[in-house]
């Protein structure tokens, strides 16, 4: 069973019935960080019930503005070969509307990594005040496509947006690796430049906060450019993908499967998307 999915290179290679991910139960939230303004004044104590509401309001830098999350794959993909197969047009290329993902060797699925991470992610850039669009909010379904995925953030014009994923690479490469949107005339011109900014942003939190390396087995210092897939071809807002790991590697793997790191990693992204924005 597990060789098929060993074949694929990168997270998004496989599909179908023969690569069902081992259930793996849900992971328990941890406590999030805490956020800057949670320590109010002391004087606020004294003041009057408004001022004190006033100085003990958190600190919303993200007031205003809109973030579209892409947990990558689905939880029920691998059962729904018929309709994750169908083909759906990227602009460079037809491929399939979606994928299962990979795993680790443990049968932790990267679906269910992923909708984890966004769901933290969502949780942290709402208290900063952002208004949070997820493309999926279960992570039991099919789908939906990479084409309505990045259809989701340009709907919700999106100040900026991310697809969250976790990659099926070599077991002896490690690192993390963020990957933006390439030139295709026509198309993804208007978003590369900020693409590119958000990408350095998210880039320099996640190896600062998460101290993961830069992927040793794909891109370059961490950063990759590519026009295949559909959720940065058809964006019109600045997005970019993030592979947070190698699911196949052990290192790795454990780290990805650890509740306490995910927080961190969405503490990462979240410091990525406030310096951008
Ligand atoms: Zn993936």
């Amino acid at each position: 069973m597990t060789v098929l999915l060993l074949g694929a290179t990168g997270c998004g290679a496989a599909s179908g019935p023969a690569n069902r991910p081992a259930a793996s139960p849900p992971s328990p939230p941890t406590a999030s960080a805490s956020s800057p303004a949670a320590s109010a004044s002391s004087s606020a104590a004294t003041a009057s019930p408004t001022a004190r509401a006033t100085a003990a309001a958190p600190a919303r830098p993200l007031r205003g503005k809109v973030i579209a999350i892409d947990p990558g794959h689905n939880g029920a993909n691998w059962s729904h070969p018929q309709a994750v197969n169908r083909l759906v047009n990227v602009i460079t290329e037809t491929k399939p509307c979606d994928t299962t993902g990979t795993q680790t060797d443990a049968g932790y699925a990267e679906h269910a990594f992923t909708f984890n991470v966004a769901k933290r992610l969502a949780r942290l850039l709402r208290r900063e005040g952002a208004t949070v669009v997820l493309t999926r909010h279960n992570d039991q379904g099919v789908g939906p496509c990479v084409t309505q995925r990045a259809a989701i953030g340009n709907r919700a014009h999106a100040d900026a947006a991310i697809s969250i994923h976790a990659d099926g690479g070599p077991p002896g490469g490690v690192g993390f690796d963020v990957i933006e949107p390439g030139l295709i005339p026509g198309h993804t011109g208007p978003v590369m430049k900020p693409s590119a900014l958000l990408g350095h942003d998210i880039r320099a939190a996640y190896h600062r906060i998460t101290h993961e390396p830069f992927a040793t087995y794909v891109g370059h210092d961490g950063l990759d450019v590519r026009t295949d897939l559909g959720g940065l071809n058809l964006s019109t807002v600045p997005k970019v993908f993030i592979e947070c790991g190698n699911m196949r590697n052990a290192s790795d793997a454990a780290k990805l499967s650890s509740a306490r790191f995910r927080q961190r990693i969405a503490v990462a992204l979240a410091a990525g998307f406030t310096r951008f924005l």
